[in-house]
């Protein structure tokens, strides 16, 4: 906490931190040792408690259950979630669905809201969204090759995805498909709601990621859509208008992933203190007095409090302005914290020694899959483009 804190969110975090360190964190070794048999029916509890809290699906608004806060409120949820590797799950706000929830709630038809929504928000439901293809730089977001043809009623769709985050167990996806290749760059593709038993969808695999293919939600897949025929009115939002939503969704959706990179880097520096302060050199020595270690604190201390500053500051420009004006303090945000984030970790691994490599803490978890942090949801370069276009412009102007 701190005097920015809104005074409403102080009591809200304070339940939420404290369900996060007696009820999640203690069931982290079952996650990270991969007895995910074990913990999934658990999860299903602690999150029947989230909903009984009233704490449930923090960023929906009260009438598809959630909390009714704002994003800016929502960024300090996000940390505190960040700290363990099952928090967001555990309360609904998990990525994608928490993309595809805000995606539908604001461009969905009411038959959509009742039928995909509702049961998402609810948490009876998983889905995933799948835009990215191993053939084209996802760097781009208007190069692909998946079409949707419409065929009587129907959409019929083609295409090779990856990275479709959660697809194992999911009921649905989103995929962004080629419309009408004939339309100018940024109206050619539209996103098409594709439940997964729809013949013709399959999953080729589970993609192995820094040597994990993960289960359940915390899995990225490879799938086919191959002549899979859908109604049409599961476009979400008009057609061709999949690019210009896409760009709506991923205004918050970084917000949500920076702050909860913050909430790593929290946990991360936590233990880091605990361990240094514990770790004996010799009888009368400790890790934490030794000036790198304690520099590393330091450093760490400080670039994780500048991140949280600047991601705040993109949220309530994103709730004060909307997502467009608040473009280029996206961009710095997403490439800024990714690397804090990264460098963090490291500092961490380094100072818990060996024991910083094994899954006995989630450091080594949160720096093998969050090195992805620097390329999803666009990579460091392409968002240092942005940042850069507009400081050059006024020079380019004179
Ligand atoms: C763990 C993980 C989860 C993901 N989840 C999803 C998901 O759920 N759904 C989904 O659709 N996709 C998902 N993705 C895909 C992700 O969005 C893409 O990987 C990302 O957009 C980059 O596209 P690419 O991999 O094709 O890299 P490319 O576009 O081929 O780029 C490769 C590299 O080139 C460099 N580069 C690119 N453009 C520029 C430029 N303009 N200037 C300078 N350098 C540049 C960057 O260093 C970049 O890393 C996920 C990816 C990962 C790793």
């Amino acid at each position: 906490m701190d005097f920015r804190t809104p005074s409403h969110l102080v009591p809200i975090l304070e339940r939420i931190r404290s369900f996060v360190d007696s009820e999640l964190i203690p069931l982290e070794p079952l996650f990270l040792l991969g007895d995910f048999d074990a913990l999934w029916p658990v999860l299903e509890e602690k999150r029947a408690m989230v909903k009984a809290e009233r704490l449930w699906a923090p960023q929906l608004p009260t009438e598809f259950g959630g909390t009714g806060l704002s994003l800016l409120d929502f960024a300090f949820i996000s940390l505190e979630l960040g700290r363990s590797v099952l928090g967001h799950y555990v309360f609904n706000c998990q990525a994608p669905d928490v993309g595809n929830m805000e995606l539908l709630h604001q461009f969905g038809s009411d038959e959509q809201k009742e039928r995909y929504l509702k049961p998402l928000a609810a948490g009876e439901i998983r889905s995933c969204f799948s835009m990215t293809e191993p053939e084209f730089a996802g760097s781009n977001p208007v190069y692909m090759a998946t079409t949707a043809v419409k065929d009587g009623d129907d959409y019929v769709i083609n295409g090779h995805k990856w990275f479709s985050t959660a697809a194992e167990g999911a009921a649905f996806t989103v995929v962004m498909a080629v419309t009408d290749p004939d339309a100018s760059r940024y109206r050619r593709a539209s996103q098409i709601i594709v439940p997964l038993d729809t013949p013709g969808f399959r999953i080729v695999c589970n993609t192995p990621v820094m040597g994990d293919r993960g289960s359940g939600w915390a899995s990225h897949a490879e799938v086919m859509f191959e002549d899979c025929r859908v109604p049409q009115s599961n476009i979400i939002g008009e057609e061709g208008a999949g690019f210009a939503m896409a760009q709506e969704r991923l205004g918050p959706g970084r917000i949500h992933h920076a702050m909860r990179w913050i909430g790593i880097c929290e946990r991360a520096l936590e233990l880091t203190c605990r361990h240094a302060v514990g770790r004996r050199l010799s009888s009368n020595q400790f890790l934490a007095d030794q000036q790198t270690i304690q520099n590393w604190i330091a450093e760490s201390r400080a670039e994780i409090d500048a991140a949280r500053w600047m991601v705040l500051n993109a949220a309530w420009l994103i709730d004060t302005e909307g997502a467009y004006a608040a473009r280029v303090e996206i961009s710095t945000i997403k490439f800024f914290v990714a690397n804090v984030l990264q460098r963090v970790l490291d500092r961490a691994i380094q100072v818990h020694g060996g024991l910083g490599v094994t899954d006995y803490t989630p450091l080594a978890f949160w720096f093998r899959h969050e090195r992805a942090a620097r390329i999803y949801d666009g990579a460091d370069e392409v968002h240092k483009r942005v940042l850069a276009r507009r400081i050059l412009k006024p020079y380019r102007e004179a």
